[in-house]
């Protein structure tokens, strides 16, 4: 499979997944139709597929464009989406499988974000929405933050290290910096830290990461690392440090950063 990641609106990403046996493509999040049908010109791939991490219109806004230029397009989401994604077709619930062309994936099912999130995951390659983004996580719009803290840390931790994680926005610097500010003394966030700046500057993306990455330099993933509990404790003197309550704290300090 052939990935090509698409920049979309200020700092969205959807990507071009081509199953290069048949020619054949999907495309994740497309929030908007044009950049993603000039890629598909591009590619000289016929789409057949749209895969919606999320209802969220930065995620589904280029659905119905894409629906109206390529008919009869398979549109996925999660079952509990029914009604909140444009032109859906595909109603996942546990143990269903994704495919397109000859390929064919899993998913995960992510509340936190929003209850219906999914991952798609596509043996080392995963594609997380705004689930997990580099070094962060998204808002917690309609989960708590066990579930997220779930979804991060058990759902998504639980593939293979040298899983890559293709996500949802460009916000990979300003996690970094965040994330310095809870796990000071991280000499991987600092070495990221420099090495992204250095791509942003240079115009270039960061995305994907890896999870042996995000292990390291991800707060969210790391809420048993000493440092973030140190942390904690210095806001919240009476914190009792059990991971989801360490997760929440870490939320709202970043909802303020
Ligand atoms: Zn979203
Ligand atoms: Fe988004």
């Amino acid at each position: 499979m052939k990935i090509v990641t698409i920049p979309c609106l200020q700092d969205n990403f959807a990507y071009l997944l081509i199953c290069t046996k048949t020619q054949q493509a999907a495309v994740v999040d497309p929030s908007e139709a044009a950049p993603v049908i000039s890629e598909i010109e591009r590619q000289g791939v016929k789409l057949t597929t749209i895969l919606n991490t999320h209802h969220h219109w930065d995620h589904v806004d280029g659905n119905q464009e894409l629906e109206a230029k390529f008919p009869g397009l398979i549109i996925y989401g999660h079952a509990s989406d029914r009604g909140r994604i444009p032109g859906q077709t595909e109603f996942l619930k546990s143990g269903d499988e994704v495919r397109f062309g000859e390929e064919s994936g899993t998913f995960l099912h992510n509340p936190g974000h929003t209850t219906g999130a999914v991952t798609y995951v596509f043996g080392k390659t995963a594609f997380t929405g705004d689930t997990l983004f580099a070094a962060g996580c998204g808002r917690l719009f309609e989960g708590t933050p066990a579930q997220m803290h779930d979804s991060l840390n058990v759902q998504i931790g639980g593939l293979a290290d040298d899983t890559e994680l293709y996500f949802g926005h460009e916000y990979t610097e300003a996690n970094l910096r965040f994330a310095l500010s809870v796990d000071a003394g991280n000499a991987e966030i600092q070495q990221k830290l420099e090495a992204v700046s250095a791509l942003r500057s240079a115009g270039e993306f960061t995305t994907p990461t890896t999870l042996a990455e995000e292990r390291l330099t991800n707060p969210f993933m790391r809420c048993t690392s000493a440092e973030i509990h140190a942390c904690v404790k210095s806001k919240e003197p009476q914190h009792n440090l059990v991971d989801e309550e360490v997760f929440r704290t870490l939320r709202e300090l970043k909802n303020n950063y």
